[in-house]
């Protein structure tokens, strides 16, 4: 019996991110490039002989009730498997939140993959992302990783080839972007054609391997929302871009920001001028990272 397990959550960024339409029932359907980047929450799942499940998070404003995404993640399989056992949650947050980079998810993937190990479950990837989607629409990428292609609300998935490896530096400007108002502003049923990001021409740059080209042909249909917002996101990616990244995007509904770069000094220049330089005004988070294909 495992009495303790340690765990990364690793949050994503979107390389491309288009909405197709709004459905009757609210929900958008999407087409998302997502990858896995090397920045991560740090989960221990404790084994306690008694039932309940236990939440304790490094950030006061975070709910360590059944409101947290790794309480419903323990509490699903818990009440599916009748375990007459517990676990206590310690949640060491590093992912910016509600920032775009799904670090909820992440934490109940991760949560989700401890507790089948744990109580030896034996379900299947497949099995965890199909509970996964009963938590949220990224759960089941979460619980996959690396490149892929997210349709339908998120959950249908295909797996790319991995990207060579780049510095991806993540900038979050100290606001906060509600997912809600960005769809609802949006207007996804009135996009003209040309509004659409060419997610089949940035997935044609990932199967040839060529960082360039992807990043020529980066788009979030859902920065024009954000942006009109909150400017400083336009900043953010001018000042990446003019410190050599190949290419710099918002993340999600935002507010992050992140640039590509080849060049590992490039990267360590733009991390330094943002974090503690000229522009360090701009954004409060600043990490330097890669992208993550490991799929151990
Ligand atoms: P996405 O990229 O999927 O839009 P996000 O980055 O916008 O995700 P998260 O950081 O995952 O958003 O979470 C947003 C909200 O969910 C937070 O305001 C928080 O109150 C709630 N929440 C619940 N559980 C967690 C968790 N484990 N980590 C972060 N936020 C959580």
């Amino acid at each position: 019996m495992i009495k303790h397990l340690g765990l990364k959550a690793y949050g994503k960024i979107n390389l491309g991110l288009d909405v197709l339409r709004k459905r009757d029932d609210g929900y958008h359907e999407v087409r998302m490039i997502m990858q896995t980047v090397g920045l991560y929450d740090r989960i221990d799942i404790i084994y306690r002989d008694e039932p309940g499940i236990e939440v304790e998070t490094n950030l006061y404003y975070l709910p360590n009730n059944e409101n947290n995404l790794v309480y419903k993640a323990a509490d699903l399989l818990l009440k599916e498997f009748q375990i007459p056992h517990g676990v206590h949650i310690k949640l060491k947050k590093f992912i910016p939140v509600a920032a775009g980079m799904a670090g909820g998810s992440s934490d109940a993937a991760a949560v989700l993959f401890g507790v089948n190990k744990m109580f030896g479950l034996g379900l299947t990837m497949e099995g965890l992302m199909k509970r996964g989607v009963r938590i949220g629409a990224d759960v089941p990428y979460c619980v996959m990783r690396g490149t892929a292609l997210a349709e339908g609300i998120g959950e249908v998935l295909t797996p790319l080839p991995p990207m060579p490896q780049c510095q991806v530096l993540i900038a979050k400007p100290g606001i906060s972007v509600s997912t809600k108002f960005v769809y609802d502003n949006l207007h996804a049923n009135d996009l003209r054609p040309e509004q659409h990001p060419d997610i089949d021409g940035m997935i044609e740059a990932i199967k040839n391997r060529d960082v360039q080209l992807l990043a020529s042909r980066f788009g979030n249909v859902l920065e024009t929302v954000t942006i009109k917002e909150y400017p400083v996101i336009e900043k953010i990616k001018d000042v990446m871009k003019e410190y050599g990244a190949a290419g710099a995007m918002m993340s999600g509904s935002g507010p992050t920001v992140f640039g590509l770069f080849t060049s590992p000094r490039a990267a360590q220049e733009a991390h330094e001028v943002l974090r503690y330089g000229q522009y360090q005004h701009l954004a409060k988070q600043v990490y330097l990272t890669n992208f993550y294909n490991n799929k151990a």
